[in-house]
């Protein structure tokens, strides 16, 4: 079966069919650098992953794109607060967040461009606006006029009748019922120009609005048309929706052929909010003794455009379940010819617009079946390639002795939802397979399970001895 992919434009799913095979497109927005990425954009990155991961799998060559926010009004607030330059404040959260994708096992994408090295791609952007009559300049900033650009509201389905000539919106985000002219650049002073929130144009000091970047970034990596474009389901408007308008507006040309976008995360049943003081982050997780990659098997459960409610008790089931499979695999003979039979339903599910939970319930049935477990490690190898659970890894014989270097201080919690013993033998394996690796030379592999092991919230080190691994509480972490 070849990819077959949901597509926002038409609400329908569709043959995936690039424009250039094998080659593919692809642009993700990126996040706002000004906080720590929490588990709701987290799923949406998986997601993400899952579909490059896939493509990839399918044997097309993906160019894949991932903007970094460096400049709004989110980040210059918090400076404020912090009374620090804002690029120190972003490149704290950029580095954090490169960290994170790590501990999730996500394909790091093939560019990352900052908005603040883009800005002579975006004004030239803005000026092709503004000369054909799409933009307008009111009082040093200049605004896209959606009533002049007639495909206006046709991945969201935002209804544009009756709306007011010349109403206005200078914030990022806003509401779908109040669609209005959108920013583009937005005026601002000398003094953010010397603090570098600012910059010149040919309109006066001014810094781009958030929308514009995508547009000229994903135009100076991917091309004036590209194929595949996606994001969380909340972006759709007013985000996804400007971006058609501004590249489609400045090209004349179709923007993205296919538009995908990752349903919410639901926590208890509720949408995030500060409110609520249900914002979690990956340290969040890993505070309560669970592995990242626990969560990104739970993502995995659930299909991409389905709402998933995170609860504890879901990630503590995924984090079993992980483990399980990890123990099983590990009790495996090395890897020869697969399972064909299940290989090949497994392809089918993925290629059935990323369906993860039938996908994981073959692999299951595989593991669980009466194949030879060299034809079974060599399958789950194979289908970890989308999944993305760092199955290559587990090492052979788990039942060997605890590391002596493995040392477990404060991780005792009558609360850790984990087993710990289970915890400690992966990671005593992990460090034993890092310094045979080390021994051979293979530093970029060792380097991995050194990943895999902070991943798992263990401090490691190097000693006389070899790897050292410490799993610690949370206030020593620093000593
Ligand atoms: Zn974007």
């Amino acid at each position: 079966m070849s990819m077959q992919l949901y597509n926002y434009l038409s609400r329908k799913v569709e043959e995936f069919k690039p424009i250039n095979s094998p080659k593919v497109g692809l642009y993700t927005c990126g996040p706002t650098v000004y906080n720590f990425v929490h588990i709701g954009n987290w799923r949406t990155f998986i997601f993400e992953d899952v579909l490059k991961r896939a493509l990839l799998f399918d044997g097309y060559k993906v160019k894949h794109v991932m903007n970094i926010t460096d400049i709004d009004d989110k980040i210059i607030n918090k400076a404020k607060e912090e009374t620090i330059p804002i690029n120190e404040l972003t490149k704290e959260y950029t580095d954090a967040f490169f960290a994170d994708l790590g501990r999730l096992n996500i394909l790091p994408a093939d560019e990352y461009p900052q908005a603040t090295e883009h800005i002579g791609q975006m004004l030239k952007l803005i000026s092709s606006l503004v000369d054909k009559g799409l933009a307008y300049v009111k009082d040093g900033s200049v605004y896209f006029s959606i009533t002049k650009f007639k495909d206006y509201g046709k991945l969201s389905g935002t209804n544009i009748k009756g709306v007011k000539a010349g109403a206005r919106v200078d914030v990022d985000e806003y509401d779908k019922d109040n669609p209005q002219d959108f920013v583009l650049w937005k005026a601002s002073s000398e003094d953010a120009k010397v603090r570098h929130e600012a910059f010149d144009s040919p309109w006066g000091v001014g810094r781009p609005g958030w929308h514009i970047e995508c547009s000229a970034m994903s135009k100076q990596y991917l091309g004036a048309t590209f194929d595949i474009h996606t994001g969380g389901v909340d972006l759709l408007f007013p985000h996804h929706e400007n971006e058609i308008a501004q590249s489609e507006g400045a090209t004349g040309k179709k923007f993205v052929n296919v538009w995908m976008e990752g349903e919410h995360l639901l926590i208890n049943g509720e949408k995030m909010a500060k409110r609520l003081g249900n914002i979690f982050t990956l340290a969040d997780i890993a505070k309560r003794g669970f592995d990242p990659l626990a969560l990104r098997y739970l993502f995995l459960t659930a299909h991409y455009r389905s709402k998933l409610n995170f609860t504890w008790e879901s990630l503590e089931a995924a984090q079993n379940a992980l483990l399980n499979l990890k123990r099983e695999v590990s009790t495996w003979d090395e890897p020869k010819i697969g399972c064909a039979e299940f290989e090949g339903k497994f392809k089918d599910a993925v290629a059935d617009d990323l369906d993860m939970p039938k996908a994981l319930s073959i692999f299951w049935e595989m593991v669980k079946s009466d194949y030879p477990t060299s034809a079974k490690r060599q399958s789950a190898l194979v289908m970890d390639e989308v999944f993305g659970l760092g199955l290559s890894l587990v090492p052979k014989a788990l039942k060997i002795n605890v590391h002596e270097n493995v040392r477990v201080k404060d991780l005792v919690d009558a609360n850790a939802p984990m087993n710990q013993t289970d915890i400690v033998n992966i990671a005593g394996e992990l460090a034993i397979k890092r310094d045979e690796l080390r021994r051979a030379g293979k530093f970029g592999e060792a380097d991995k399970i050194r990943q895999e092991l902070i991943g798992m919230g263990a401090v490691v080190k190097d000693t006389g001895s070899g790897t050292s691994v410490e799993f610690r509480s949370d206030t020593d972490k620093n000593d």
